[in-house]
C-alpha cells in the first residue's frame, strides 16, 4: 500500500492528502469521545456506518442545492472531499431541548422549542468549545457577515430537509451540529458544508418509543450504541439484507458496477 501523508487526526476522523490538489481523503475511525475527550472509547463499526450515512445525507443535500465538500465515497471508511479552510465554529441547530441547552437554561429534555434555534460555538478544544454570540464572531473576525448569512440560511434549509428525511423513517431530529468551510477560487471564496453528518453529531430519537439512536448512548453509558447507529443506517435503507454486520454496509460502488454489467467484449 502506498504511504499517504496524514494532514490531521481528530477525535473521530483522519484527513489524508488527496490524489489531486484541492482534495483530501477523510477516514472515519471507530473511536468515540465525549465531554471534550474526557471520556474515550470505541464503537465497533461506527466509522463504516458514519461514512455511509454521511455520504447519503451529503448527497441528498447536494440534490437540494446545498454546496458540500463531499465528492465521493472511496471505500468502507474513506471518502474523497474538497479541501476547505474550516470556519472555526460549530453550528448547532436545535428543534427540541436536550443536552447542553437543557442544562444551561433548565429546560426539560424533550420540550419542543417554540422555534428552531441556531447556536454558535467557537471551535477550541482548550477552551471547551464555548458558546458565542454573533457579535463575538464579527468582533474576532471568525466569519464575515456575508458568510454568517450563508451559514444560517443553509443551516435552516438543512434542518428542514433533515427533519423530513428522518420523520419519514420515524426518527425525531432533536438537534445536530454542522461545520462549514471556505472553498477558494482565486481571491474569491464561498462557504460550503464540511465535516460529516452522522449519529455522532445529531440527536435522533425514535418517534414512537423516544429511544436514543445516537452518541448519547455512549455519552450517557446507555449501551447498545452499535445497534443504534446500525438501526439509523437500516432505516435509511443503507444496509444490504437482514443480518449484515458493520463490515457489510451496502456498497453503492459495487451496486453501480452490477447495474452497469460486465464491460463490453472487445471485438
Ligand atoms: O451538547 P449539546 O447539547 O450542545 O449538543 C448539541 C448537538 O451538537 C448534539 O447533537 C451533539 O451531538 C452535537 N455536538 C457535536 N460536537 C460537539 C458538540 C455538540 O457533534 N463538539
Amino acid at each position: 500500500m502506498s504511504r499517504r501523508t496524514k494532514l490531521y487526526e481528530g477525535k473521530a476522523k483522519i484527513l489524508y492528502e488527496g490524489p489531486e490538489p484541492g482534495t483530501l481523503i477523510q477516514y472515519f475511525k471507530d473511536d468515540a469521545t465525549a465531554f471534550n475527550a474526557e471520556k474515550k472509547g470505541t464503537i465497533n463499526g461506527k466509522g463504516v456506518i458514519n461514512n455511509r450515512i454521511s455520504e447519503h445525507v451529503f448527497t441528498r443535500l447536494a440534490h437540494i442545492g446545498i454546496p458540500t465538500h463531499f465528492i465521493r465515497r472511496l471505500n468502507m471508511r474513506e471518502q474523497l472531499i474538497r479541501q476547505v479552510d474550516i470556519i472555526p465554529l460549530e453550528v448547532v441547530v436545535r428543534n427540541v431541548a436536550a443536552g447542553s441547552i437543557s442544562k444551561r437554561l433548565g429546560i426539560e429534555e424533550g420540550e419542543p422549542l417554540p422555534h428552531t434555534l441556531i447556536e454558535y460555538y467557537y471551535k477550541d478544544d482548550a477552551l471547551g468549545d464555548p458558546l458565542v454570540a454573533e457579535e463575538h464572531i464579527a468582533c474576532f473576525n471568525w466569519a464575515s457577515n456575508d458568510e454568517m448569512h450563508d451559514i444560517s440560511s443553509m443551516a435552516i434549509r438543512i434542518n428542514d430537509f433533515m427533519c423530513g428525511m428522518f420523520a419519514a423513517i420515524d426518527i425525531r431530529l432533536v438537534d445536530f451540529k454542522l461545520e462549514f468551510g471556505r472553498l477558494y477560487d482565486g481571491d474569491y471564496s464561498r462557504v460550503i458544508l464540511a465535516d460529516e453528518i452522522s449519529p455522532d453529531g445529531c440527536r435522533l430519537w425514535d418517534m414512537a418509543t423516544g429511544e436514543k439512536l445516537d452518541k448519547d448512548r455512549f455519552r450517557r453509558d446507555l449501551g447498545g450504541e452499535e445497534e443504534a447507529y446500525r438501526e439509523v443506517a437500516r432505516r435509511l435503507g443503507l444496509l444490504n439484507g437482514e443480518d449484515n454486520g458493520p463490515g457489510e454496509v451496502f456498497d453503492l460502488s459495487h451496486a453501480r458496477s452490477r447495474l452497469r454489467g460486465p464491460p463490453p467484449l472487445k471485438k
